[in-house]
């Protein structure tokens, strides 16, 4: 596939969702029948992989028990995968009978290895199964939800309710703040030794996503910036955010001022951080990441090489 656009890990189109095929009754006994359906089967947010010879999804087929023995509540259709059509199996924790060489593991500890579009499903699989195990009752009234539109909506089963709930995510800002040369870059206590990167935060109800970056900013470092432009986005299911990139400039004249949630802020030079490398950067499926080598590249015009 060709990216239509500059697009960050995680993302791109390598799930076909074709949406308008969930309202379809009988979806289910298409997907099974379809000898070419592939099933993604996860425990809560772990999805089952192989490891050898080479990392990937360990994806199953219809003829496997553990497909056949399935309840149809438990199956989400994904889309189509590389051509063939792609469902998630949400098996209930403790699931015995897996294939030889497979185990569950969370996207985390996956990240770094799986080829980018399978790392893109499971971005996408796991958002889904973190929503699912949250809407599991209906938040108007209480009663139990069933899924409705091959997965994709939970719907209340009180006749009196019938309350609808969607996939939802939580729309967070993350900002590199230049000023010329220099990067304001910050860390939090818990990140390792020596790890810096750029400021972030939820959106709040009622602000647009420009007014958010100037109070995460102001409320983290205690300065004011401007020029924010949006940079761009990552799907980032840990568990539900839209990371919202941008840009953004302030003054290194005007004093830091930390809130306490950072541990430490601090303006650092592009040559400081060329020198620093990747004992200072955030890792590089990160968009923060992406950030700071676009500002970079902009700045001195040269890429960051990072040893
Ligand atoms: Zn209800």
């Amino acid at each position: 596939m060709t990216a239509e656009y500059d697009r960050n890990p995680f993302s791109g189109a390598w799930l076909e969702r074709r949406s308008e095929t969930r309202a379809e009754a009988g979806w289910v006994q298409q997907a099974l029948s379809e000898p070419g359906t592939r099933f993604l089967v996860s425990s809560g947010t772990q999805h089952l992989v192989r490891r050898s010879p080479d990392t990937a999804i360990a994806f199953l087929d219809a003829s496997h028990p553990l497909v056949r023995d399935y309840d149809s509540d438990q199956l989400v259709l994904l889309g189509w995968f590389q051509g063939v059509r792609c469902v998630l199996l949400d098996t209930l924790p403790g699931t015995s009978g897996l294939p030889a060489g497979t185990q569950f593991e969370e996207l985390r500890s996956l990240l770094t290895e799986l080829p980018e579009p399978q790392s893109a499903v499971l971005t996408c699989a796991r958002a889904l199964q973190v929503w699912r195990s949250r809407h599991r009752h209906c938040g108007t009234c209480g009663a139990p939800t069933r899924p409705r539109q091959a997965g994709h909506c939970l719907r209340c089963t009180s006749s009196e309710c019938g309350a609808e709930f969607f996939p939802r995510l939580d729309p967070a800002v993350i900002v590199l703040v230049s000023d010329g040369d220099h990067a304001l870059l910050g860390r939090q206590a818990a990140w390792p030794a020596g790890r810096y990167s750029t400021l972030a935060g939820f959106v709040e109800p009622g602000e647009s996503l420009e007014d958010t970056v100037l109070r995460e900013v102001r409320e983290e470092a205690g300065v004011h910036c401007s020029a924010v432009r949006y940079f761009a986005s990552q799907p980032w299911p840990f568990p539900s955010s839209l990371m919202l990139g941008f840009h953004a400039t302030a003054s290194r004249a005007e004093p830091l001022q930390l809130d306490g949630e950072l541990e430490d802020a601090r303006w650092f030079s592009a040559a400081e951080l060329s020198h620093a490398g990747a004992r200072v950067l955030p890792p590089r499926y990160t968009i923060a990441r992406r950030l700071i080598e676009a500002w970079y590249q902009r700045a001195t015009g040269a890429a960051l090489a990072v040893s």
